[in-house]
């Protein structure tokens, strides 16, 4: 795509282009990170003009979506940030075909609401909808519809911005390695400027819960997807005690009617209350015990059934989560076995995490298809996804804690052929990161290929390709 001269020559003149900022960061406030500059892209001209600026000051780009990834994925030292999040348009639907097209910066829940009148769903998202299109591809997301493996699955052709300006369509058939390799990529091989995703009808749904064993988890949740699931999750007990990690329960949909359905959609409510309980739980076991009674005996009671839209459904609470405490911080990870190595994982977790007094606030449960795809799949075969949210101290004895008990984790999902996810800390090893995802030289020729300059960089990729860190200018 070709810019004008002049308007290359009235940005880099320019000081009011750019919204100069000190610092960008994730979520967790982990990876608090100093950055030379931090661009508000809204059209594809801004994001070349902002690939110029980075080329004459020698700068690298790392390109960020909402902030909800967690190893240092959206910035490096010194380096410039797009923030994609103004690079928002829907740029068409197809009610016959089922199909959305969208810029990377649009939400989840900014294409529930444009489709929500027409009927439709999303096939494959994260089991909350804040997320960024761009984002979510990225890190090739999965969630609660069993049917699908991770987001590549719908996703069928993407329009991509390399580092010499070119943009081109990758999908299964067309640059099918740039696809491969973009998927899952974090960010290292191009800017994903749009995508076209494979939506669904959006039906109403029976929900049902039952409550569970852990060592007998897969074996009912096998029998129910045998019978058809439309979504399914579960969790298990986060209280200390002798039932940590050992009561589960399983929230099972299945179609109640197939009509597209239109009714309205909901929005959260009750969050400062909920806020406040969770963070009782935060700082108790008491406070665990309550929120697991309310969950349990309120919120999904085993025996209950219940209707409610498929969309409806893709769009639980999130916003109580918010925490912003100078001293502790909330940090997710997720973990993926064999279905048949769940509990036997579960066994050597609850040890680990109770050795180290890790304070768990809850431990949740997915099933995911296997990802034939994608060149950093964490799904190498039929897993169930094991994801805790933790709450730790933010200062450095804690992080290295979290670091030990982190490599044991990962350790004990490798004995079991299972991987970790790469969107959360840098906390894994190197030679553990070979081992879960073996084929990383084959992803990093793809880097090198499509971006041979290095122009995209963050401390993801620097920490697992062992990229010297530039120093601060
Ligand atoms: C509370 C919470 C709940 C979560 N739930 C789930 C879940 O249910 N399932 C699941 O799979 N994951 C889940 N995640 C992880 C989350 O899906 C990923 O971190 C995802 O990347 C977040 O999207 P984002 O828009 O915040 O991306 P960001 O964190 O902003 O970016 C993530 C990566 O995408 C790259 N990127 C962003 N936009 C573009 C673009 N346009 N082009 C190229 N690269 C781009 C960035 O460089 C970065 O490497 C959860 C995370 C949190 C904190």
């Amino acid at each position: 795509m070709k810019i004008p001269y002049i308007s290359i020559i009235l940005f880099l003149l320019s000081n009011t282009y750019f919204a100069v900022a000190e610092t960008w960061n994730d979520v967790s406030r982990l990876n608090q990170t100093k950055v030379a500059k931090i661009v508000e892209a809204k059209t594809e001209s801004d994001l070349l003009l902002a690939i110029e600026y980075a080329r004459q000051h020698k700068k690298q780009i790392s390109i960020s979506g909402t902030q909800h990834s967690q190893g240092g994925h959206i910035a490096t030292l010194d380096g410039v940030v797009l923030d994609m999040r103004s690079f928002n348009q829907i740029m068409n639907i197809s009610a016959k075909d089922k199909t959305i097209q969208v810029q990377s910066g649009v939400t989840w829940d900014h294409i529930q609401k444009v489709i929500n009148p027409l009927g439709l769903s999303v096939k494959v998202m994260q089991s909350s909808n804040i997320f960024s299109i761009g984002g979510s591809i990225s890190a090739n997301v999965h969630g609660r519809d069993p049917s699908y493996g991770p987001l590549v699955d719908t996703i069928l052709s993407l329009k991509v911005l390399l580092s010499d300006g070119r943009i081109l369509q990758a999908s299964r058939t067309t640059n099918s390695e740039l696809f491969r390799a973009i998927i899952g990529g974090y960010g290292a091989l191009g800017i994903i400027l749009e995508a076209k995703i494979a939506l669904t009808d959006n039906v109403l749904l029976k929900k049902t819960v039952h409550a569970v064993k852990y060592d007998e988890y897969w074996q009912q949740l096998k029998q129910d997807l045998a019978k058809g699931l439309s979504l399914h999750f579960g969790r298990c007990s986060f209280v200390q005690g002798k039932h940590f990690l050992d009561d589960c329960f399983q929230i099972n949909y299945t179609v109640a009617d197939a009509k597209r359905y239109t009714n309205p959609l909901h929005q959260e409510s009750h969050i400062q209350r909920n806020r406040t309980f969770f963070h009782f739980s935060r700082q108790s076991n008491l406070g665990k015990h309550l929120r697991w009674s309310l969950q349990k005996s309120i919120i999904d009671p085993a025996g209950k059934t219940s209707f409610i839209s498929r969309n409806n459904a893709m769009r639980p609470p999130i916003q109580f989560l918010a925490y912003n405490s100078l001293k502790d911080t909330d940090i997710l990870q997720e973990y993926f076995v064999p279905v048949e190595a769940f509990a036997s994982y579960l066994d050597d977790m609850r040890t680990i995490l109770r050795h180290h007094h890790v304070n768990l606030l809850s431990m949740t449960i997915r099933y995911v298809k296997a990802d034939e795809v994608t060149l950093l799949p964490y799904a190498t075969k039929e897993m169930l996804a094991i994801v805790i949210y933790v709450n730790q101290s933010l200062d450095k004895t804690a992080i290295d804690t979290a670091r030990q008990w982190t490599q044991q984790l990962v350790q004990s999902a490798l004995k079991h052929q299972g991987t970790y996810y790469l969107t959360y800390q840098r906390y894994p090893t190197l030679s553990q990161f070979y081992q879960a995802y073996p084929q990383w030289q084959q992803w990093k020729k793809m880097k090198e290929k499509y971006d041979p300059s290095g122009l995209w960089m963050n401390q993801f990729y620097q920490h697992y390709f062992s990229v010297p860190v530039k120093s601060e200018k």
